[in-house]
């Protein structure tokens, strides 16, 4: 009889990405069945992520959860995977003795064989062999109409309060032939959206025939694949915002009219102690450019606020930032320091109270920004991809706009999943959008 296998995952979309691989080399080596609690498990997977603070203590707060269960089925497989797999390594079983296999994002296609091995041993296995991690992930079987397809995984860029280049190691890109085929198959299978992903997306390069291939033109094959409709891509670092890459704006439509650039500070100052090699004044000539390429573009970013020694007027550098660009819907966080990274040993002289003051404000302007746009699409007509039913009214169903947002109208027919759809707007909510098909006024949908 098979095996049924729960993950969970925590954090980003590459690790959302590394799940689905996970699932599919698990399955491709076994019977195996997915399930979505832990209780019904015979095999438990944690993908973890380290970003946030206290990542590897919530990470043993489930696993003594999991423990649990583990007592009253003592055949149960536990597996710790991920990013605080990588930083904490063998101290998992230090401190949790009944988890049976330790991986690290690199080494998941090594699943089931640790698994095997695990009869034996206590395996770890969280080593860097990425070229081999690509080699030897299945293609992927789609189950929707919108897909991630990883192009390069690490960073080597080295913020100084970022763990991700000791946990997923130094940038590696995909060889585009894998690319080509994995869009090719998703296309195949009805996936009409696909968001390219990595940890600096933008960061992608391959020599090919004679000459280095980079994300631009990546996106500019995927857009000529028959069904790609939409192509988006996550995430990106201000470096490598290059002219080839904003030039896609301009002759690519199937590229949306959004783009995710984390920020992080709008002063200078901060942006050098964060050791993110560009300045307030190049970002905002970035932003120039992409307006120009694409007029009308949405930019969202990501802030963080308190890092440490940040004074009162380099914070107002980065609400005057913020001012200026008009970001829509953005992530900020307030510092927490990641261990062993540069900025940990930064003297952090500022307050919680200060630092929770500084994001509610930071936080305040850039949702008046996110209304405001919400606002703005009342009324108008947006192409919408269609994903499913709505989550919360199942007579419904959901689409999601070029910016992102989630517009639920009143339609109920499956066939429609996955095609692009003109959705007149009706009302802005606070998290989503409602509207109802502009199409059907004008043609034969029913
Ligand atoms: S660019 Fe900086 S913040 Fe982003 S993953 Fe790399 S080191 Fe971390």
């Amino acid at each position: 009889m098979g095996k049924k296998l729960y993950i969970k995952t925590y954090g980003c979309q590459m690790n959302e990405y590394d799940s689905k691989m996970t699932l599919e080399v698990m399955q491709s080596s076994g019977d195996i069945q997915e399930v979505f609690t832990p209780e019904e498990a015979d095999i438990i997977l944690l993908n973890t992520c380290s970003i946030r603070e206290k990542a590897e203590e919530k990470v043993y707060s489930e696993l003594g959860r999991l423990n649990k269960l583990k007592k009253q089925n003592p055949h149960l497989k536990i597996g710790v995977g991920g990013c605080v797999a990588t930083q904490e390594g063998d101290n998992i079983y230090k401190r949790a003795p009944f988890v049976d296999l330790i991986y690290g994002p690199q080494t998941l296609q090594r699943v089931p064989k640790l698994l095997e091995e695990n009869n034996k041993i206590k395996a770890v296995d969280v080593s860097f062999p990425i070229e081999e991690k690509f080699d030897l992930l299945p293609l992927p079987t789609a189950d929707g109409p919108t897909a991630f397809v990883s192009i390069m995984e690490g960073c080597s860029k080295y913020c100084s309060f970022c763990v991700v280049p000791y946990t997923r190691g130094d940038e590696v890109s995909r060889h585009p032939q894998q690319i080509f085929d994995e869009i090719a198959r998703l296309s195949e299978q009805g996936v009409s959206e696909i968001t390219f992903v990595g940890q600096n997306v933008n960061a992608y390069e391959y020599p090919h025939n004679g000459r280095l291939l980079r994300l631009s033109d990546l996106i500019e094959v995927a857009g000529s694949v028959d069904g790609i409709e939409r192509i988006r891509y996550t995430t990106s670092h201000p470096l490598d915002m290059t002219d080839d890459l904003i030039e896609c704006y301009k002759y690519v439509p199937e590229l949306v009219s959004h783009l995710h650039l984390p920020v992080q500070s709008g002063s200078n100052e901060i942006l050098t102690k964060m050791k993110r090699n560009y300045t307030r004044e190049t970002y905002l000539e970035i932003i120039a450019k992409l307006h120009k390429a694409r007029p009308g573009i949405k930019i969202s970013s990501d802030f963080i606020v308190g890092f440490p020694q940040e004074t009162h007027k380099q914070f107002l550098e980065t609400l005057d930032l913020v001012n200026e660009v008009q970001f829509d819907a953005s992530y900020s966080f307030i510092y927490s320091a990641r261990p062993g990274t540069p900025a940990a040993k930064i003297e952090d002289n500022i307050s919680m109270n200060e630092k929770k003051e500084r994001l509610y404000e930071l936080q305040t302007l850039l949702d008046g920004f996110q209304r405001k746009y919400s606002q703005n699409l009342e009324g108008t007509v947006q192409r919408c991809l269609v994903t499913g039913l709505s989550k919360k009214d199942n007579t419904r169903m959901q689409g999601r706009t070029e910016c992102n947002r989630v517009v639920n109208f009143d339609f109920q027919k499956i066939e429609i999943l996955g095609t692009l759809l003109d959705i007149k707007i009706n009302k802005a909510l606070a998290h989503s959008l409602q509207g109802h098909i502009f199409a059907k006024e004008h043609s034969s949908l029913t």
